[in-house]
């Protein structure tokens, strides 16, 4: 291997710069060259490329989102469209590459590396946590803590107000934001995308929460993809049948996405960016790497791409309704 292609694609990610700055410095002290390849398989299709120096990612371990840029491209999901991929890259001398994202990502740099000679590595970027592989992905710790920060501040107004807020959080299949940012807020209650929780439950549950004098404060984390269609639909679904709290909704959106990376975030990008050119080193190719325990791990793409991964721990599930009381 001569010159690695580094890239981010699908959704941006607080710890995506931190990764790309590890795997820069890694890659040119084993004398190797990088190509910085601009919103992702798009930029390969458009030849959007750039030379790396060291200095090009100086300054950029604390920036949340992508100096790289990201694109969903619809194009190198089609055969001709990677064979313009491919010829882009070859012209430019890549001969390896690592690919930063989520699932799609994966999904397409499995197909590539099949289809062509160019080893590929993986690094989970996302900050929905839902990739099979690594206990942790770039940019979940970071939006946790932002998540947990716009609840303390909600808080205040629930309290003085004496309201029952719904905050909607970022995860469609994956409960982990909801889950512990929820514990770490002091969540009433979390509803998920893994677990059904029927309205009547969650309205028993508050009105013994209410009966208990704990109507000052109540606070529910829905997740996005939770089974009962979101924090309005929850919202409006409890006020029908539970008229007592004033309710209000509270949608976090993109702003979870955002911000500078947390440390712990930052010290998973460096770690995984410079095992991602370590392992192309030892000549692997179609793996990810990840983080199980406090020991780097790799994990074939494939099988990274089609096997789901339960992150919550029972344990946690029973405690949000112990410390609830
Ligand atoms: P996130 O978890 O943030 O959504 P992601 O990597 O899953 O990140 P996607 O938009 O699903 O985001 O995928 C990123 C890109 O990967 C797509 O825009 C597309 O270019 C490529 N990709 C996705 N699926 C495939 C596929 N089946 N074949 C080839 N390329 C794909």
């Amino acid at each position: 291997i001569k010159r690695i292609g580094v890239f981010t694609s699908g959704g941006d990610a607080p710890g995506m710069n931190a990764c790309i700055r590890a795997v820069v410095r890694t890659a040119l002290y084993e004398k190797l060259s990088v190509t910085g390849i601009y919103q992702g398989y798009q930029g390969m299709l458009d030849g959007n490329f750039t030379e790396m120096t060291s200095r090009s990612v100086s300054n950029i371990i604390q920036l949340g989102g992508t100096i790289l840029k990201t694109a969903r491209c619809l194009e190198f999901k089609t055969k001709e469209g990677r064979a313009k991929a491919y010829e882009n890259i070859k012209s430019a001398g890549i001969d390896a590459l690592v690919a930063i994202g989520g699932d799609g990502t994966f999904t397409g740099a499995e197909y590539f590396s099949r289809e062509y000679d160019i080893p590929v590595i993986g690094i989970p970027g996302t900050i929905d946590n839902d990739l099979y592989g690594s206990d942790f992905t770039l940019g979940y710790d970071t939006a946790t803590n932002t998540v947990i920060e716009a609840i303390d501040k909600i808080r205040d107004t629930a309290a003085s107000h004496e309201r029952l807020f719904f905050i909607e959080v970022m995860g469609r299949d994956s409960g982990c934001i909801a889950l512990n940012a929820g514990i770490a807020g002091g969540a009433e209650a979390i509803l998920l995308p893994e677990k059904e929780t029927a309205i009547d439950e969650l309205i028993d549950h508050l009105s013994a929460a209410d009966g208990r004098g704990k109507k000052s404060s109540s606070i529910v984390i829905v997740a996005e993809g939770d089974h009962n269609g979101g924090a309005y639909n929850v919202a409006k679904k409890v006020k029908e049948k539970f008229d007592y709290y004033d309710t209000k909704v509270s949608i976090l959106g993109h702003l979870q996405r955002g911000g500078s990376p947390s440390s712990f975030d930052r010290v998973l990008a460096s770690r995984l960016g410079f095992a991602a050119v370590k392992e192309l080193l030892k000549g692997n190719n179609r793996i990810t790497v990840g983080v199980r325990g406090n020991e780097v791990v790799t994990t074939p793409l494939e099988e990274a791409i089609n096997n789901k991964e339960y992150k919550l721990s029972p344990d946690m599930l029973e405690l949000v309704q112990v410390l609830a009381i």
